[in-house]
C-alpha cells in the first residue's frame, strides 16, 4: 500500500496544475496517468502550438447547466497568472487573435513547464497507470491499478472528457462519479464539425475545402467567423462554436453573407428589377463569395436568368437561400474528431470554492470532467488551470 495526502487521477492540463499546487503547500502527491507521458491532449492543442489561454476569459465564454458555479475559480486563478509561469519559464509566445495565446514553437514547452513545476515541488507523476479499482471507507480513498495499490484522503478526479479517444481518453472520471452516485450531464461531443442530411451531402458535393465568413445562428446563438465546408459537413472555427449550442434535431441557419439580410438582399433586387436591371443573381453572388459556392447555391435557389424575370416568390427563396440558409444536421463529427467533451460531473454536486463533492468529502473534479466547456481560444485551458489551482489550494 502506497500512502499519500492526494492521489490525482490523470495527468493532464487540471491535473498537473493540481499536483503542483498541492506539493507546493507541502502535500504527499501522487499523480496516476494512463497514458505512457503526460498532457497528451496539450501536445496536440492548437495545432500543436497550444492556445494556453484567453487574456479575454470571462464566465460568458463557457456553457454549463449551472452557470453560477463559473465565476469563483476563474476570478481566483486568471489568464495572466498563467502567463506569468509562461514567462518565468521564457516560453515565447504570441496573441493570435482575440485574446487567444499561442506558443511561438511548440506545445510541449507547456507540458515540459508543468511537469518540471509538479516534480520541482516534490510531487509524484505514474504513467502507464490504468485504474481498475477506486474504493472508500474510513475517510481513506483506496486506488488499484494493474501493479499497485494506492491510498490517500483526498482523491482529485482530473481524467478529461471522451474527446479524442485515439490518445487514451476513458470514462473513468464519469464512472466514479456514477459510484459514488453523483449526477453526470450527459456528456457529447463539442468544438467539433456537424454533418450533413441526405440533401445537403448532395447539394455541397465537390465544394470540399471552401471557406468563408458566414454568421451562424442555432436557437438563441449567432456569431460571424469562418466556416468550412467538408466532404461530409460543415466545420471550421464558427460550426465549432456554434457545436457548443447544438443539440440534435435543432436547425442551423447560415447567412452566407453576414453583412447583409434577408431584407436588405430583397430590398435591393426588387429595387434592381423596378430599374429594369438585367442583372444575375449568380453574378451578384459570385462577387461576394466563392464563385463554385454562389453558382451551387443560386442553382439550388432556382435563380436562372435575369433578376427582372424572377417573381416576387423566387426572389424571397433567394433571399433565404443566401441569408438564411437552414437545414438540421444529421449528427457531429463525433468523438474522434472533436476538441472537447460538453456536460460531465453536475457542477450542483460541487463546491465552486475548492471543487470538492459536497455528498463525498475528500473528492474533488477538476477541468473538463466537469460539466463547463468552454468556447474555441484557450478558454478550456484557463478552465483547467483555474480548477487545477482551485483543488489544489483545498487538498
Ligand atoms: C485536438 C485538440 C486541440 C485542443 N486545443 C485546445 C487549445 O488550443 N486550447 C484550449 O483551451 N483547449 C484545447 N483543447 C481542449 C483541452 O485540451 C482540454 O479542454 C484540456 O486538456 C482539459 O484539461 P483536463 O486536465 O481536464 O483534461 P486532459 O488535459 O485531457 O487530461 C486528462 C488526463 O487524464 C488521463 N486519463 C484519462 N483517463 C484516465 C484513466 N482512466 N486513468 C488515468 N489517467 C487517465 C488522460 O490521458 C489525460 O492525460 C483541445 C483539445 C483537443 C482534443
Amino acid at each position: 500500500m502506497n500512502s499519500y495526502d492526494v492521489i490525482i487521477l490523470g495527468g493532464g492540463a487540471a491535473g498537473l496544475m493540481c499536483a503542483a499546487e498541492a506539493a507546493g503547500r507541502g502535500r504527499k502527491v501522487v499523480v496516476l496517468e494512463i497514458a505512457s507521458r503526460p498532457g497528451p491532449k496539450i501536445l496536440v492543442s492548437g495545432g500543436g502550438r497550444c492556445n494556453f489561454t484567453n487574456l479575454h476569459a470571462k464566465p460568458i465564454d463557457y456553457v454549463s447547466s449551472n452557470p453560477a458555479f463559473i465565476p469563483f475559480a476563474l476570478s481566483k486563478y486568471r489568464p495572466k497568472d498563467f502567463i506569468a509561469l509562461v514567462k518565468a519559464k521564457k516560453i515565447a509566445y504570441h496573441e493570435k487573435k482575440d485574446g487567444q495565446l499561442f506558443c511561438d514553437k511548440s506545445a510541449k514547452a507547456i507540458v515540459g513547464l508543468l511537469v518540471d513545476r509538479a516534480m520541482e515541488k516534490g510531487a509524484e507523476l505514474l504513467k502507464e497507470q490504468n485504474t481498475q479499482e477506486v474504493s472508500h471507507s474510513d475517510g481513506i480513498f483506496t486506488v488499484k491499478t494493474k501493479d499497485s495499490v494506492f491510498a490517500a484522503p483526498h482523491l482529485v478526479v482530473a481524467t478529461g472528457g471522451l474527446s479524442w479517444p485515439q490518445l487514451g481518453a476513458t470514462d473513468l472520471g464519469y464512472r466514479i462519479a456514477q459510484q459514488f452516485g453523483l449526477k453526470i450531464i450527459e456528456p457529447s461531443p463539442a468544438l467539433v464539425g456537424l454533418t450533413f442530411p441526405e440533401l445537403e451531402m448532395t447539394r455541397f458535393d465537390g465544394l470540399s475545402g471552401i471557406h468563408l465568413q458566414v454568421g451562424v445562428t442555432t436557437g438563441k446563438w449567432n456569431m460571424v467567423e469562418d466556416i468550412m465546408i467538408t466532404h461530409k459537413g460543415l466545420s471550421g472555427p464558427v460550426i465549432l462554436n456554434a457545436s457548443l449550442h447544438w443539440n440534435p434535431g435543432q436547425e442551423i441557419i447560415v447567412n452566407w453573407v453576414p453583412e447583409l439580410t434577408v431584407d436588405s438582399t430583397l430590398q435591393q433586387l426588387k429595387k434592381d428589377k423596378a430599374a429594369g436591371g438585367r442583372g444575375e443573381f449568380r453574378v451578384w453572388l459570385s462577387e461576394r463569395i466563392p464563385k463554385r459556392l454562389a453558382e451551387r447555391l443560386a442553382y439550388h435557389a432556382g435563380a436562372k436568368g435575369a433578376w427582372a424575370e424572377l417573381s416576387a416568390a423566387q426572389m424571397k427563396t433567394l433571399a433565404e437561400t443566401i441569408h438564411a440558409y437552414r437545414f438540421v444536421p444529421a449528427d457531429t463529427f463525433g468523438y474522434k474528431q472533436a476538441e472537447v467533451t460538453r456536460g460531465g460531473v453536475d457542477t450542483r454536486e460541487l463546491d465552486r470554492e475548492t471543487m470538492e463533492c459536497r455528498k463525498v468529502p475528500g473528492l474533488f473534479f477538476i477541468g473538463e470532467v466537469m460539466d463547463v466547456t468552454g468556447k474555441l481560444g484557450g478558454f478550456n485551458f484557463q478552465w483547467a488551470w483555474a480548477t487545477g489551482w482551485t483543488a489544489g489550494q483545498a487538498v
